[in-house]
This record gives structure tokens, C-alpha cells and sequence, in this order.
């Protein structure tokens, strides 16, 4: 599914990644586990096309297809969908109007028509209610005012309506009470299906308590220094990231 060979990419002129390979078939979930500042979101910012990040060498494929030769909004259409380290507040713009426009653009990129208001709010009503969001949250001003736990089952919500190919988690753990999550566990463990893949990316073993990775990848100074399975989390949780910050 996902194809990444010898990735260099630079941010301001420094390069962050140093040749990462990685594979992530159809169907598993994978871990990128790693110490602060070892390109784990650039990794992530890279993927989804983000602005300022400027890929120098290597390859990243989809199903084959070049990611890299695609626009943001083009890779968004294929379903590669980035979850949010800090998700966004936006004042005035009420959540279901937010997903409903994140929705449509989506289905623009695909030259798919719009959604139909009561489609939409149908489809918003079933998922919100799988996730036991009470629906008049989705009326308020996205996240604004809202708990952590909160923003974070908005976020699944709005995964759950996009239903993406290749999902990448972000550090979505930080900060997050054990409730939450296992709110955000739970989410994930729901969009787990035989075509989609997943990439969770986190400093610490105990959201892979929760969802469990089919491997773990440990990310250190740009490259993918050792891989597993997740019995690699609890040495790394038990050990630290010293040895392998010694081996990059
Ligand atoms: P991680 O997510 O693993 O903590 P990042 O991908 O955020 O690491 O950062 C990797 C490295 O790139 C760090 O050394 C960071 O300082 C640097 N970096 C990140 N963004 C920028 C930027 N916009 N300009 C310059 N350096 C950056
Ligand atoms: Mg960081
Ligand atoms: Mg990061």
C-alpha cells in the first residue's frame, strides 16, 4: 500500500530525513516510535504535502502511485488523512459545517458531486452517535471550548465521515487522559479494515496498549533504524532511545 524508499527530505534548507524506507501494507497498522526531533512529523508533513518541506531524493508510493507528484488536496482525495498533534479551534465555524466542507472538498478532488444536506446530516447523526457524541456538539464552534476529550472524539468523527485510505496519527496521544484515550483507541481500532493502512506515530508505548501495531518502526535522525514487533514498544519503553541514538 504505502511505498517510502531512501526519503531525504529538508525543511529551511536542513535536511530532516536521511534516507527512510518503510513499507505499510493494506490492512496493518504501524508505529513510528522515536526521541524528540527525529523527524517524525516532518515524516508525516512530507506524506501529505504540506508547504516547506522539500523532498530531495526517494520515493513515496500509494497503491503505486507517486504521492509526491501530487498536490495537498489531490493526496487528500486518495484518502491520506493527517490527524492533528493539536487539533484547531475555529471561532464562527460550527463543526458539522466544518466536516461538511472538509467532506465536499474531498468529493470535489474526486469529481464526485456534493452531498445532499439531509444525506449528510443523516450519515453526521449515525456516526456521531456510534461515537457517542451528543449531536448538538456538532452545532458549536469546532473545538472551541472544548475538552480534550472532546476534540478528540471530534476528530474521530471527522476520520469516521472522510473514511480515509492511509491514516496518520500524529502524536495524537499527548496530553490525553486515559479516557480520552481510549476514546481515540477505540476509534482507530473501529476504522481498522482489510484495504486501509495506518501509521501511528508516537513517543510513548501506552497508546499501542490500546491499538496494537502490527509493527513498530523505531525513527532516529531521519532514518528507520530498527523494526518489530510490538514487544520493540516495551524495550523502548523499558529502555529509552539511547542505543538506537547511538546506531544513527
Ligand atoms: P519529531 O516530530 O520527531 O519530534 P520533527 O519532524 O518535528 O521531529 O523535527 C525534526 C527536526 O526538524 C528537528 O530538529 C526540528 O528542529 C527540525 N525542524 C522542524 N520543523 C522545522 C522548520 N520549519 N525549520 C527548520 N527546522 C525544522
Ligand atoms: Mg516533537
Ligand atoms: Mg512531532
Amino acid at each position: 500500500m504505502l511505498s517510502i524508499k531512501n526519503l531525504h527530505a529538508s525543511v529551511g534548507g536542513t535536511e530532516i530525513l536521511k534516507g527512510l524506507t518503510l513499507d505499510v501494507p493494506a490492512g496493518e497498522v504501524h508505529a513510528i516510535m522515536g526521541p524528540n526531533g527525529a523527524g517524525k512529523s516532518t515524516l508525516s508533513y512530507v506524506l501529505t504535502g504540506r508547504e516547506g518541506y522539500e523532498v530531495t531524493k526517494g520515493s513515496a508510493t500509494l497503491d503505486g502511485e507517486d504521492l509526491l507528484a501530487l498536490a495537498a488536496n489531490e493526496r487528500a482525495a486518495r484518502g491520506v488523512f493527517l490527524s492533528f498533534q493539536y487539533p484547531l479551534e475555529i471561532p464562527g465555524v460550527p463543526a458539522l459545517t466544518f466536516i461538511r466542507t472538509a467532506l465536499n472538498a474531498q468529493r470535489k478532488a474526486r469529481g464526485e458531486p456534493e452531498v445532499a444536506a439531509p444525506a449528510f446530516l443523516k450519515l453526521a447523526r449515525e456516526k456521531a452517535a456510534a461515537l457517542k457524541i451528543d449531536f448538538d456538539m456538532l452545532k458549536r464552534a469546532l473545538n472551541v471550548g472544548f475538552s480534550g476529550g472532546e476534540k478528540k472524539r471530534m476528530e474521530i468523527l471527522q476520520m469516521a465521515m472522510l473514511e480515509p485510505r492511509f491514516l496518520i496519527l500524529d502524536e495524537t496521544d499527548s496530553g490525553l487522559d486515559i479516557d480520552a484515550l481510549k476514546i481515540v483507541s477505540e476509534g482507530v481500532n473501529a476504522l481498522r479494515s482489510p484495504e486501509r493502512g495506518m501509521l501511528v506515530i508516537t513517543h510513548y508505548q501506552r497508546l499501542l496498549d490500546h491499538i496494537r501495531p502490527d509493527r513498530v518502526h523505531v525513527l532516529s535522525a531521519g532514518r528507520i533504524v530498527a523494526s518489530g514487533g510490538p514487544e520493540l514498544a516495551l524495550e523502548l519503553e523499558r529502555e529509552g532511545y539511547d542505543k538506537y541514538a547511538r546506531a544513527a
